[in-house]
């Protein structure tokens, strides 16, 4: 089967959640099928155009999900964006607008090393913040993003709009 048909089929709309009026797309269905899963993985790796890739860049909760089996296809490194608070050791900061209120964002200052290119991996493209304020902490921490990566696009959010000239790859836009 196609692989675009296979993730809208596999991807479960659910109503008012995180709260009223949103609708989330809920990619577990999609986890659970190890084709679809596989298959979305694979996509991301064999995307090309980005020559190498130093470090896979995963943001909390679900992007950890894909960005790690795409670091192991890489033979790159992994490293988290994760929520305020959950990472360790010194971070960079930065908040932003969500589609749903506001959030803080972290990485570790000494995550990459100088130059570093990055490729940032995350499940879901919306009003684009996230992956914004992930790039710009990628540029703090001294890595060069060379594009991003999304299981899914939803373009009437018009998040690729507020990326500037980053490169997106989305496997499914809606
Ligand atoms: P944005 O910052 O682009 O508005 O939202 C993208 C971030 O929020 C991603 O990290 C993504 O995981 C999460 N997100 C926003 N809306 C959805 C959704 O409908 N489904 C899923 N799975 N994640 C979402």
């Amino acid at each position: 089967m196609d692989l675009g048909k296979l993730i809208q089929e596999r991807i479960r709309d659910v109503d008012d959640y995180p709260k009223p009026g949103v609708l989330f797309k809920d990619i577990t269905p999609l986890l659970a099928d190890h084709v679809a899963f596989a298959g979305v993985v694979d996509a991301i790796v064999n995307h090309r155009g980005r020559g190498t890739v130093d470090k896979i860049v995963g943001i909390e909760a679900r992007g950890f999900i894909l960005a790690a089996p795409v670091a192991y296809h890489f033979g790159a490194g992994f490293v988290p964006v994760r929520k305020k608070g959950k990472l360790p050791s010194r971070t960079h900061e930065e908040t932003y607008d969500l589609e749903y209120g506001t959030e803080t964002i972290e990485i570790h200052v000494d995550a990459f090393e100088p130059g570093d290119r990055v490729l940032i991996v995350d499940d879901v493209l919306a009003t684009g913040g996230t992956a914004r304020a992930a790039a710009e902490l990628v540029r703090r921490g001294g890595g060069e993003v060379v594009g991003l990566s999304v299981l899914l696009e939803l373009s009437f959010l018009q998040g690729r709009g507020r990326l500037g000239n980053l490169d997106v790859h989305s496997l499914v836009t809606v």
